[in-house]
């Protein structure tokens, strides 16, 4: 649409300057919407090089308002002070503002441009967000963050309301654990320990960030009963933090000093996409076991045991039946390395692709895993202990 024919209709409107001159708000520099919408006022006509400051009347107001805007840009103050007390708790390094306008306002701006063309337009959420953004982060001296901000400010114009989503943060580390009695996460066993490496881990982050919650990413799990020695890659997930400079240090030794079922390394600030590449990880293991036999085998037929390195079948074990798909996978075993204890008890050093089951290589879980350890010995053989020695990272 001729520029001088939209210009034509919008002043038929009765738009207030401000929401007059946000129609043109990409045509000329270093200008307020009121300013264009002043100028616009003052002239029958229209073209590009009218916005300039010279054009701009003597004695204009930003304080206009009319059945558009409604008077919210009036009310920046209030909004501005809101949004400050708001965050008064909070520690950031930058914000991002967004502002929730009444959908009738949207619609009656909609018509507007429906009937009046929408070329050169700011919508008005945006200059909205614009003028109370750069107040805020002057006020506050933060920069904004449009892709990952530490606190999204969500100012609902419709309830009178602030709306904050604080960003969690994110911490990358690893562990050993050391107790046979011990569940990774909290939730999943809640009744039945009164501890988990989670719980361990987290507590002095949660106390010194004023979190919500925590939140345990492991890269996999071992079970219960079973030690760790391989520096399990993990991700500590602070909800809502009140506080984000964290001494990681600082804290760490503080966990590694006041228990010994649990030993933390390596921890730094990560992203929330580490939880997924964590998550996706098909790492190798090391495994130690001790494997305890229903009768006494000779040395030669221990030499047996190299034939189980290759690929294996494993259905569903029968104790995870609940919580695991039925299937029948087949995993690698790369190496296994026996140590005679007894002609009864062998310790066995194995590695073994990711999500083989161990427990069930030695025993054949009744046939369901082959071959095992106790089908190539010919008797049966269980795993009285097992640690893991080392994860591929
Ligand atoms: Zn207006």
């Amino acid at each position: 649409m001729d520029l001088q024919k939209r210009f034509d209709k919008l002043k038929k409107l009765g738009l207030c300057d401000r929401c007059l001159g946000r129609q043109f708000a990409r045509l000329g520099y270093g200008l307020q919407n009121y300013e264009r919408g002043a100028i616009l006022k003052e002239s029958k006509e229209i073209h590009k090089n009218i916005f300039s400051q010279e054009n701009i009347p003597q004695d204009i107001s930003p304080k206009d308002d009319c059945f558009l805007c409604r008077g919210f840009f009036n009310k920046l103050d209030k909004y501005e002070k809101m949004v400050i007390a708001a965050l008064t708790n909070y520690e950031f390094n930058n914000l991002l503002i967004g502002t929730r306008f009444p959908q009738n306002i949207k619609d009656k701006e909609k018509e507007i441009w429906e009937v009046c063309g929408d070329q050169y337009i700011e919508p008005i959420k945006t200059e909205f967000n614009r003028l109370l953004g750069k107040r805020v982060l002057k006020r506050l001296d933060v920069t904004v963050e449009f892709n990952n901000p530490d606190i999204t400010v969500l100012v609902d114009l419709t309830k009178d309301k602030v709306e904050l989503q604080i960003s969690s943060v994110f911490i990358y580390g690893q562990y050993n654990k050391y107790s046979r009695n011990l569940p990774q996460t909290e939730w999943r066993y809640k009744n039945q320990y009164s501890e988990s490496i989670q719980e361990i881990v987290q507590a002095p982050f949660v106390e010194a960030s004023k979190a919500k919650e925590g939140k345990f990413h492991g890269a996999g799990r071992e079970d219960i009963d079973v030690r760790c020695f391989g520096k399990r890659e993990f991700v500590l997930e602070l909800v809502a933090p009140k506080k984000r400079s964290i001494a990681l240090k600082k804290l760490q030794k503080q966990v590694n000093m006041i228990q010994d079922k649990v030993e933390i390394f390596n921890l730094d600030f990560t992203v929330k996409d580490k939880k997924k590449e964590l998550k996706g990880k098909r790492a190798n293991k090391i495994y130690r076991a001790l494997a305890v036999l229903s009768k006494g085998i000779e040395e030669k037929d221990f030499k047996k045991l190299k034939q189980i390195v290759g690929t294996i079948k494993q259905d569903t074990p029968q104790r995870v039946s609940h919580k695991r798909a039925k299937l029948t996978r087949k995993r690698e075993i790369y190496k296994i390395d026996y140590d005679k204890l007894t002609s009864k008890k062998i310790d066995l050093t194995i590695k073994a692709e990711a999500g083989a089951y161990i427990k069930e290589l030695i025993s054949g879980d009744e046939g369901r895993t082959r071959p095992s350890v106790s089908q190539i010995l010919g008797c049966e053989a269980k795993c009285k202990r097992l640690d893991v020695l080392d994860i591929e990272k």
